[in-house]
């Protein structure tokens, strides 16, 4: 059988990043082969320490591997340092831009499947809304008000465009990992983006947003395939508290996505369980959501499953849906059984007794 060859850069950054990368890589090594996959990886390196021996926080070099020779890579976490430091500024914000990852992609998911459960991916725009960081303040006397600040939200067609139609890829590639049965434990029968702004209020800007999201989703890939519904996103914030298992995937600006993808993160219980992947065209960054944890670090403790999962996630966009099934597959059959579970979900288990467990299941 022809094998396809993937080259994955590993960038393990600071702190637990170290503990957690190479299980990233044992799962991808340990796939069967099957398959027909085979990796070669490339050791890169970003983040604090980094910055801190070289004076760049993201080197050139892990740029130019990336774009030059990787088909994906999986990014550990980066330690905020307490007050800023000059000339130093977060590597995969950068990243995000060089690669021009357009979509941060974040699946929730619970282990329960009963009426509380969650099983839902949040689709948040990665480029523009608020975060485009044009902001400006103006002085004006006491007696008119005194200063006042302003930031530009923008918002464009073509961005909004196309995370609405990767929001909609996603739900459909969703069923069909369903439908592959691998976990067999799926609350959602039919394919469903919600679409949420604000444009009740913000009529132009999420009005936009809100329109070309709807046209996106009504190209006939998606007719009659994936239901469209719409949240405005004080109620989706409401919603997802109290009905987090009524929702598939949601698509939303920059800045809603952010605020709704950590709320829902919240929802499971730990951070060691959520992962995300960066997104752009044909390439893919898959991280695990929490950061570098120096309260835990070198204790080896860390949980691996964000990890684990932002891999499969990474694969998933790089169209190996059947390898990322088979690892969604094996780490929820580790959370269902719940013997071998690390520290913050309760349990006693070393990183690494968790991993080998993970890898004797696929
Ligand atoms: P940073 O500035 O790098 O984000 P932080 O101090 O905010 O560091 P986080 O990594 O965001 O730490 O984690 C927040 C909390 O969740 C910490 O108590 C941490 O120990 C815990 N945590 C995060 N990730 C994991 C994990 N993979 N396994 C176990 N606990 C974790
Ligand atoms: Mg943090």
């Amino acid at each position: 059988m022809a094998s396809r060859v993937l080259r994955i850069g590993l960038i393990p950054g600071d702190g637990i990043g170290r503990e957690v990368i190479p299980a990233g890589r044992r799962i991808l090594e340990a796939l069967p082969s099957s398959l027909g996959l085979k990796f070669e990886f490339s050791d890169l390196h970003a983040g604090f320490e980094t910055f801190e021996k070289t004076g760049a926080a993201l080197p050139r070099r892990t740029v130019d591997v990336l774009r030059g020779e990787c088909d994906g890579a999986l990014f550990g976490a980066v330690s905020s340092p307490s007050k800023a430091v000059k000339g130093y500024s977060s590597p995969i914000v950068a990243l995000r831009k060089e690669l021009d990852l357009y979509a941060n992609i974040r699946p929730v998911k619970s282990v329960r499947t009963d009426r509380t459960a969650i099983d839902l991916v949040i689709a948040r725009e990665n480029t523009e809304d608020l975060y485009v960081k044009e902001e400006k303040t103006f002085e004006r006397p006491a007696s008119e008000g005194g200063r006042y600040a302003e930031a530009i939200k923008r918002i464009s067609e073509r961005a909004s465009t196309r995370i609405a139609t990767i929001a909609g890829e996603i739900a459909l590639r969703r069923q069909k990992i369903r439908e592959a049965g691998s976990s067999g434990s799926s609350i959602h029968k039919q394919p469903l983006v919600t679409i949420t702004h604000k444009s009740n209020v913000l009529s132009k800007t999420d009005g936009l947003f809100r329109e070309a999201a709807r046209a996106a989703l009504s190209a006939p890939q998606f007719q009659g395939a994936v239901a469209v519904e719409e949240q405005i996103v004080d109620s989706m914030a409401y919603k997802l508290f109290r009905q987090p298992g009524a929702y598939d995937v949601i698509v939303a600006p920059n800045l809603y996505g952010d605020i709704l993808s950590d709320a829902a993160a919240a929802l499971v219980g730990s951070l060691g369980l959520v992962p995300s992947a960066n997104v752009g065209e044909g390439f893919a960054i898959g991280e695990p959501c929490h950061g570098s944890a120096p309260d835990i670090e070198g204790k080896g403790i860390a949980n691996p499953i964000a990890t684990l999962r932002s891999t499969a996630l990474m694969l998933e966009f790089l169209n190996e849906e059947e390898a990322a099934a088979k690892i969604y597959a094996a780490v929820d059959a580790n959370l269902e059984e719940g013997k071998l579970l690390t520290p913050d979900l309760g349990g006693k288990a070393t990183t690494e007794e968790v991993v080998a467990d993970i890898l004797k299941r696929l």
